[in-house]
């Protein structure tokens, strides 16, 4: 991903479709509460759910601590390049890790022109059906490539495998809940940039994946869509994006409020184009959850300090959370 200079506009599709996909629909108390008693009582309990839902956040670990051993068999591989052998060898473990988490898995396959010549790509996309006969589908996604570095070994830790590793921690979790929607899990191939960040050469698998659902028509079938990139970093901090959806990102960082995590959803912005922007382009309703301030004015960021110890369970597992409670929102529009 890249960091876009401060002014430029977003993709046409996300601020319109943002206003005509978002009836907030903030209901006005219909008659004044009946007396102290019922404040009383209505104040005790948002105070007991407001406790609960924070322990319930901070208390479960299994999620972080899962994602993490994934990042670490990952990491374990070696640089994961498109086209590179260890980029094979992690596809078969996504592919393998989704199964058996009771996924139907698609592997989609196909060869991108990049300026290195061709190279063969493939977006993994794993399906759970959801209990509504016309389901609509939300989607979670992150990219898998690591960028392609020849001076050093890039390890990509956080870049390429946190997002990576985080999906395939939520795969057991979300197939056990029974949502309306259907839910995919997608693992974008090709985000990096062979050389220069271009509009040719970058997100290579959004590219392909937004155009095979326009082309299918499938995009009014598309809820959302979710990305996660560099959401490892054990001194987390997600700006709010501004290509983004707007009424998505107020939906998540509704969420990370609710969920007490206002300290890691931060009400800052930063512009930046990573794979949501192919989806937005296509009129999908898209939120890019990044942390790109990664180390010291971003030092760990595209070398070789980009590794494990950078990472914590705790952040991926925040992270985690608030997908999984974005998910059940997004369920109940
Ligand atoms: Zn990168």
């Amino acid at each position: 991903m890249r960091r876009q200079p401060k002014k430029n506009p977003a993709p046409k599709g996300s601020v319109q479709k943002s206003t005509s996909r978002n009836p907030k629909r903030r209901r006005a108390a219909k008659r004044p509460l009946i007396g102290w008693a019922a404040a009383a009582v209505a104040g005790i309990a948002l105070i007991c759910w407001g406790a609960l839902s924070r322990q319930t956040a901070s208390g479960n670990t299994a999620t972080g601590e899962a994602a993490f051993e994934h990042v670490r068999q990952m990491v374990s591989l070696g640089p994961r390049p498109s086209g590179s052998t260890a980029h094979e060898t992690m596809q078969r473990y996504i592919v393998e890790q989704a199964e058996a988490a009771g996924w139907t898995v698609e592997q989609d396959r196909f060869t991108a022109s990049t300026p290195n010549g061709p190279v063969p790509m493939n977006n993994i996309i794993a399906r759970h059906p959801g209990s509504s006969p016309d389901a609509r589908v939300i989607i979670l996604a992150a990219h898998y490539d690591t960028k392609l570095f020849n001076e050093f070994r890039f390890l990509g830790a956080n870049d390429g495998a946190s997002g990576a590793g985080l999906l395939l921690a939520l795969a057991p979790v979300l197939s056990q809940r029974n949502y309306q929607h259907a839910v995919w899990l997608v693992w974008l191939d090709g985000e990096e940039a062979f050389r220069e960040w271009t509009d040719t050469d970058s997100v290579y698998g959004s590219r392909h994946m937004a155009a095979k659902l326009q082309s299918e028509g499938a995009v009014p079938n598309i809820e959302a869509f979710l990305l996660v990139d560099m959401i490892g970093d054990r001194d987390l901090g997600i700006r709010r994006e501004s290509n983004s959806t707007p009424w998505l990102t107020d939906l998540v960082w509704g969420v990370a409020r609710r969920l007490g995590h206002q300290r890691h959803f931060l009400n800052s912005t930063h512009t930046i184009s990573d794979d949501h922007l192919p989806f937005l382009a296509a009129g999908i309703p898209s939120v890019d959850l990044i942390d790109f301030d990664y180390g010291t004015a971003g030092s760990y960021w595209h070398n070789a300090a980009d590794t494990l110890d950078k990472l914590s369970p705790e952040s991926l597992q925040i992270v985690g959370d608030v997908l999984l409670e974005s998910v059940a929102e997004l369920d109940r529009r």
